[in-house]
């Protein structure tokens, strides 16, 4: 087996000089002050050995990652009642479709879609008060990515309530349905500012090893969840972390993977290791470029997949 420190600093050294580097979002105007040359990623065995290559260190807006993490929480509070309000079944859709809403009457496809993630952060917000809601994911982040000291970036969280018009529109369609219940703007703000976690990859790293030791952090010996549901996080993760992106991402990565309009991606081999990246350059469907190509390199080196 080849060795995994060589891998990883094989892959930063060459991702960092790759020219085709995709494009930052710029739909959310902070996200575009991010320079397309930062390149990190960190790896966290079951012994806890972190191995890290690049801008490992620096924190970024997770965006969308953080799903996986309110999902885990939604999951904790109603168990298999989500699912009444929340489909899990791939969209084929971009991250912030309308379509499908209508024709499923307000039922989001899968928790990873925003339409999902924001019916998922009302099941969070319902019986708290906003700011108790995110108290209570970043308590739980900070514990699983073992640092007291990650935190919201208050300007992206900002700049995304300001240009927000399509989440607005997802959320009162699903108010209108009963899929949201709590009061809009609180689960916008909510939403908006869960994704605004910014995180490095080593803390992204950390956060997910939960996922792929079968629900719990081995090094701490500590329970998250149980392994079941890890496995039902995974799937979701494999069948819809990377919207209409998905399909492409299992067949080249063969992993489990969310990723964020950050350009981070989150992946897990199971039983293995937990695996976080980091390219601010997006594909066309707002999936990190190089994050996918750097995981597609180090899943082939070292032989991880799920499918054998
Ligand atoms: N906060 C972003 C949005 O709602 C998340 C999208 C993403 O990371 O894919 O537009």
């Amino acid at each position: 087996m080849p060795d995994l420190s060589t891998i990883v600093a094989e892959i930063a050294a060459t991702m960092r000089a790759e020219t085709a580097r995709g494009t930052v979002a710029d739909y959310i105007p902070e996200l575009r002050r991010v320079s397309p040359d930062r390149f990190g990623i960190a790896v966290v065995t079951r012994d806890g050995e972190e191995i890290v290559g690049g801008d490992a260190d620096e924190p970024f807006s997770i965006q969308s990652i953080s799903k996986v993490f309110t999902l885990t929480l939604a999951l904790g509070r109603v168990g298999d009642g989500l699912w009444k309000r929340v489909g899990r079944e791939p969209s084929g859709d971009p991250f912030n479709s309308i379509v499908q809403l209508e024709h499923e009457r307000g039922i989001p496809r899968n928790p990873f879609i925003n339409a999902g993630a924001i019916a998922v952060t009302d099941v969070l917000l319902s019986g708290n008060r906003p700011r108790e809601a995110l108290g209570e994911i970043l308590r739980f982040i900070r514990f699983v990515a073992e640092d007291e000291a990650i935190a919201i970036d208050e300007a992206v969280a900002r700049s995304e309530r300001e240009t927000g018009f399509l989440n607005a529109s997802l959320a009162n369609y699903m108010r209108a349905f009963g899929v949201v219940q709590g009061q809009v703007e609180h689960v916008l703000g909510v939403y908006f500012h869960h994704c605004a976690i910014a995180m490095s990859c080593r803390h992204l790293a950390r956060a997910g090893r939960y996922l792929a030791f079968n629900g719990r952090i081995p090094s701490l010996e500590a329970g998250i969840i149980t392994p079941d549901r890890a496995r039902r996080i995974n799937a979701l993760m494999l069948t819809c972390g990377h919207y209409d992106g998905s399909g492409d991402f299992a067949f080249s990565v063969g992993l489990p993977g969310k990723s964020g309009v950050g350009g981070g991606v989150l992946a897990v081999a199971p039983g293995t290791v937990s695996i976080a990246v980091w390219s601010p350059g997006l594909d066309a469907k707002g999936n990190s470029l190089l994050g996918r190509i750097a995981l597609e390199r180090l899943a082939r080196a070292m032989q991880w997949s799920v499918f054998g």
